[in-house]
């Protein structure tokens, strides 16, 4: 066999299984669905003060709390721009709610 020939094959063949397992990568994250919602009662959640609702953050109990602060303008959130509940880096596994809050905030630049 030519070696060009044979090594065109092999990378074929990867491309292949490289789509195939891509695939089945996919179809798992689609089975295992979305990531489940931070309750504001979860001892993490509590010991960060979370707020699904920034609206209810009591301003004198929490002095660092300036209105406009809200999940979707901090640094920590990820996922999808616009999406209702997106990941944050300090829930991990969790969803937060764009509206929230929690002590931790830090504005996105
Ligand atoms: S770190 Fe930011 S995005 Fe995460 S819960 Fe706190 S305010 Fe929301």
């Amino acid at each position: 066999m030519n070696p060009i020939n044979s090594r065109r094959e092999v990378l074929i063949s990867l491309t292949s299984v490289a789509a195939m397992l891509a695939g089945a990568a996919a179809r798992a994250a689609d089975k295992a669905g979305p990531l489940p919602r931070l309750k504001p009662t979860e001892p993490l959640a509590m010991a960060l003060s979370y707020f699904e609702d920034a609206g209810k953050v009591d301003a004198k109990k929490f002095p660092t709390y300036k209105p406009g602060q809200l999940c979707s303008n901090c640094l920590q959130l990820t996922g999808k721009a616009g999406d209702e509940w997106r990941p944050c880096n300090l829930f991990p596994g969790k969803l937060v709610h764009a509206n929230g809050w929690c002590k931790v905030y830090v504005k996105k630049p």
